[in-house]
């Protein structure tokens, strides 16, 4: 009668994995078994894709979401304001150390001598001595010249360019918003859709996050993305802003040297979890699964990294849009995530910056349940939430013990996917103590948290209901008197 539950969660993990759907996983089996391999949350990068790709990828992520019966987030990846040169009449040309190269304002076909640079906004900021990084980074231009309709360089490091590759801009902040024309039809497009982040590309500075969350008027979570040098100048005031952040790596280790991103990645998570903001760890991750079903030692050792940072979530890219090994790849970052979890080095790693409750009733609350639940072992904490606030408190102490977010919020069910630790269930709210206590033992129960005799703590406001009102703790014993079969 006391046997364990399959649990549709994998409780035995705390960090969660993001996975970019593409080509190579977008059909309902390839996502299913994604999902069941352990994804939490899927990524829509609107950098590559048409609406109508992106329609049927969500509604198939909804269908499966039903199947496998736990909350699945989605996040919208919004292009931003990349950076293309135009094309060359043959395609591609060579270009030698030394020589210059001209960038045009005006659309012409390019050769070796120059290319168009259709973005007048550099035009207005660049200045000699600047760096433009082509193709990402491999081939560095020095600015010599501006003119109006053109800007003189000398390569720097040669190489191969060819049609349309991006540019990158570290010296300066470019005059521009985060984003583009297309972004804010992508941005409609996938509000309208019920997309639960999303992530701004080429964040700058604070305001970008403030135009983003203006548009998005608390329809989802918005997140930004940390690629560009300004950005981490402005790093506390874009997360006055942000609800959660990317270590977005590729475009960051173009920007500024790689030997740089170890030390950073350190400190943006530090921050972030500091703040109580979601983090996630991003690209290159298990890039050579791409091509083969097994990682490389280095990357397996990247990715145990990101999660003895402490980082909420850990980031698939091209491995399970594009590449050969969708499931694969998962499976794999799911065993580092388990195994790395499980090493004592884990717990006292997170131990060396104790994070500090703030003067809230929400932290005062979150702080005293992790220590019930430590020294009692409870088997889980279930956190009532209606924002989802409770339970973001809850995890950013990075307790012992796996916290239930339950919400009658379908969408926040979901946006909690993304966070550590966190295991949402969308239930109806509770209007009274016994109530409140019942549904958390049938809950975690019925989720495979606990067992009958186990002790959990519950965490709620009273009134019930009420948002921003976490003022309860009770200590529960999980008992046989409550129904663990009554319907919701
Ligand atoms: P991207 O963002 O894959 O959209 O470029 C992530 C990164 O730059 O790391
Ligand atoms: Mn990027």
């Amino acid at each position: 009668m006391n046997a364990t539950v399959a649990s549709p969660f994998k409780l035995d993990r705390r960090t969660k994995i993001v996975a970019t759907l593409g080509p190579a996983s977008s059909s309902e089996v390839m996502i299913r078994s994604l999902v069941e391999t352990g994804v939490n949350v899927f990524r829509l990068n609107f950098s590559h894709g048409t609406h109508e790709d992106q329609h049927q990828r969500l509604e198939t992520i909804r269908r499966v979401e039903a199947m496998v019966g736990r909350p699945i987030g989605v996040l919208l990846d919004l292009q931003g304001p990349k950076l293309r040169i135009g094309t060359f009449s043959a395609g591609r040309v060579q270009l030698e150390k030394g020589q210059l190269f001209t960038l045009y304002l005006a659309a012409r076909e390019g050769d070796q001598e120059g290319v168009c640079l259709p973005h007048k906004e550099i035009f207005a900021v660049l200045q000699p001595g600047h760096d433009l990084l082509v193709d990402d980074g491999k081939i560095r231009l020095q600015v010599q010249e501006v003119h109006l309709d053109r800007i003189v360089t000398k390569v720097m490091v040669a190489g191969v360019v060819s049609d349309r590759k991006g540019v990158n801009v570290p010296d300066t902040q470019l005059p521009i918003s985060a984003l583009t024309e297309k972004d804010r039809k992508d941005l409609a497009f996938g509000l309208e859709l019920g997309v639960d982040w999303v992530a701004l590309s080429f964040v700058q500075r604070a305001e970008d996050m403030m135009e983003a969350r203006a548009l998005v008027d608390g329809r989802a979570g918005v997140m930004a993305k940390l690629e560009k040098p300004s950005a981490l100048d402005d790093l506390s005031r874009i997360l006055d802003y942000s609800d959660a952040v990317m270590v977005a790596r590729g475009d960051l280790g173009v920007e500024l040297p790689p030997e740089r991103v170890p030390s950073l990645q350190k400190r943006i998570i530090e921050y972030a979890r500091l703040r109580g903001k979601p983090v996630v760890v991003a690209t290159q991750m298990l890039e050579s699964m791409i091509q083969a079903p097994v990682p490389t030692r280095a990357e397996a050792s990247d990715v145990a990294t990101a999660i003895y940072d402490g980082a909420d979530a850990v980031m698939l890219s091209a491995e399970t849009a594009a590449g050969q090994y969708p499931r694969e790849a998962v499976e794999v970052m799911g065993r580092i995530i388990s195994e790395t979890e499980h090493d004592g080095y884990y717990r006292k790693l997170l131990k060396v910056y104790p994070i500090e409750g703030e003067a809230s009733d929400a932290d005062a609350i979150a702080m005293a349940a992790s220590q019930i639940a430590t020294s009692r072992r409870c088997s889980a904490i279930v956190t009532f939430t209606s924002t989802g606030s409770t339970t973001l408190r809850a995890a950013r102490m990075r307790g012992e013990v796996p916290i239930m977010g339950l919400t009658p919020s379908t969408h926040v069910a979901r946006k909690l996917a993304l966070v550590w630790g966190v295991y949402s269930v969308q239930t109806r709210d509770v209007a009274s103590f016994s109530e409140m206590v019942g549904k958390s033992v049938r809950m975690v129960q019925r989720k495979g948290f606990s067992r009958l005799g186990d002790r959990i703590v519950v965490t709620a406001g009273v009134p019930f209901g009420t948002p921003g009102s976490t003022n309860i703790i009770r200590l529960a014993v999980v008992s046989s008197k409550h129904d663990k079969d009554k319907p919701e």
